[in-house]
């Protein structure tokens, strides 16, 4: 992705005019009182691995509860996953989360007490359904209504429910089930319950790349009926329909001003106890306390909280080292691969013509589509998911070729006009250093059975936050705000 502003230049000039402490995220200069370089604290009660949200809520809760605490993180920006990217016209899109829904309360609640507003996606108007062998297809709702496959899907559908609603989400490896189901992919799961399995596959797909950043094929039965289980709350029974849904589901709203405005009011409030620029490589833990080594300096503490992704987790030099099953679970937890492409135009022209913008496709470079035009709608914007296997492809390709496809990916949703954008732009997450893909890490069969009771488990002082950990919405913003807080209360407990 192109930043409008050159990064390096203005950290430059921040250092050059004596800030110090002038950050900078990926909208260019903004002032924060993080620290991107000085001397370190030597001593506090906590050390927060990981500026993204849950190591900033984990943080937060922290120093209210009167306790000294550092974030030290390895990018020279807060936030994480979360990204905000200045359009040419000024307005905000998301290059990494976005959406939020109904039963995420604890990211609703969080963005409601630092002032950051939801809007409803845009979903008035027919959804296309872009078919190989059917053309172009208007429908509403979640499924598309390819007749080869409709039955076969809402079956299967039905059945992943009714077994996810079984799921314990703080243990899915005791259901009596889950070593049946941890045994087998996804895909397989489809080619034993449905009549036209290559079809079914084809258009969960559709589904797994976007949510997973991974093929059906890679990713364990039971993983995928945990993720399902966590889609929901303490109330309400997590459902595919929950988790893929539009209005009513997970990618209900959006923020005003983009998603990554909440990390950065809060790294605003925790001013220089955010440490930018400070990767970790070592943490060492004895009965006397804990020392984490960073690139700006060694840290001593009580107690550490590590909230970065988990197989980032595994460059950290770890003394004494990981236990063994935490490290074969963390070896077994594979990014995904996962990218946004977002093409801008004058207008959502798509609105006249009474289309959503959302689009399903089941071949090309765009098998999930969505209207990610600002709040106000003063430009459109399309974007267009590209994981899994489908990165794999158009990854490989030239700039031009994959822009090309993506563009007339588009084309097919809402019509020729899509094939003239006034800007394109992608955000790779498989490119990022430190975070290496997205949208969260996968597990392939065998995985939670074998090493998942070791996901929250602590080691030593170390306690682990991140999205990964959390027991609802794990892999979303909420899920990362729960953990941080429950991350927090541990060491506070501790303390
Ligand atoms: C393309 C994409 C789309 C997504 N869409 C949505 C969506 O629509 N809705 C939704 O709710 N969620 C979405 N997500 C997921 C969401 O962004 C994440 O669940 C959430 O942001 C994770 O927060 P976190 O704090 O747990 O981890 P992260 O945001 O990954 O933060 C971890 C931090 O640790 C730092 N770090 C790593 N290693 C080290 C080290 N050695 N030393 C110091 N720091 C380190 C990293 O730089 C990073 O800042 C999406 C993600 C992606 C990539």
């Amino acid at each position: 992705m192109t930043l409008p502003l050159d990064r390096r230049t203005l950290l430059k000039g921040a250092a050059l005019t004596g800030l110090g402490t002038l950050a900078v995220d990926a909208l260019g200069a903004r002032a924060t009182a993080a620290t991107l370089q000085g001397s370190l604290p030597t001593d506090v009660d906590v050390v927060v691995v990981g500026a993204g949200l849950s190591g900033l809520v984990a943080a937060r809760e922290v120093a209210r509860a009167g306790r000294s605490v550092l974030v030290v993180e390895a990018r020279e920006r807060v936030g994480g996953r979360l990204l905000n990217h200045r359009l040419s016209s000024g307005q905000v899109i998301e290059a990494g989360g976005a959406f939020v829904g109904p039963t995420q309360n604890h990211i609703l609640a969080l963005a409601a007490e630092l002032g950051v507003a939801t809007f409803p996606e845009y979903v008035q108007g027919k959804n296309v359904y872009d078919s190989q062998l059917l053309g172009r297809l208007k429908y509403s709702g979640t499924v598309p209504p390819d007749p080869t496959v409709l039955v076969d899907a809402a079956l299967l559908l039905g059945k992943i429910d009714k077994y996810a609603a079984e799921i314990d989400v703080d243990a899915p490896w005791t259901h009596p089930k889950a070593a049946a189901w941890d045994a087998m992919t996804l895909a397989q799961f489809i080619k034993k319950n449905t009549l036209n399995s290559c079809g079914v596959e084809n258009l969960i797909e559709c589904w797994t790349q976007p949510c997973f950043g991974a093929d059906p094929s890679e990713l364990s039965l039971l993983f995928v009926l945990h993720y399902l289980a966590c889609s929901g709350d303490e109330q309400h029974v997590g459902t595919f329909e929950r988790n893929s849904d539009t209005a009513g589901g997970a990618q209900d709203s959006r923020f005003v001003g983009g998603s990554q405005l909440v990390p950065l009011r809060l790294a605003d409030q925790l001013g220089d106890q955010v440490a930018l620029a400070a990767a970790v490589t070592r943490i060492e833990q004895t009965s006397e306390g804990a020392s984490v080594t960073t690139a700006r300096g060694v840290v001593r503490c009580r107690q550490v909280v590590v909230a970065a992704p988990p197989p980032l987790v595994l460059d950290i030099d770890w003394y004494p080292q990981l236990p063994a099953k935490r490290h074969a679970l963390l070896t077994n937890m594979r990014m995904g691969r996962l990218m946004k492409a977002d093409a801008v135009y004058p207008t959502p022209f798509w609105r006249e013509a009474g289309l959503s913008g959302s689009g399903t496709a089941d071949h090309g470079a765009t098998r999930a589509v969505f209207d990610n035009s600002p709040a106000d709608g003063s430009v459109g914007v399309l974007l267009a998911f590209v994981g899994g296997s489908t990165l794999d492809t158009y990854g490989a390709k030239s700039a031009a070729e994959r822009r090309q496809a993506v563009l007339e990916g588009f084309a097919r949703v809402v019509g020729k006009q899509a094939l003239q954008p006034v800007e394109y732009t992608e955000q790779d997450w498989t490119r990022e250093t430190w975070t290496r893909g997205g949208p969260v890490p996968v597990m392939a069969p065998g995985t939670l059975t074998a090493f998942g009771s070791a996901l929250r488990e602590p080691f030593v002082r170390t306690h682990w936050a991140g999205t990964e950990t959390s027991t609802y919405w794990n892999g979303y913003m909420d899920g990362a705000v729960r953990a941080g807080e429950r991350a927090a209360a541990e060491v506070l407990t501790l303390l």
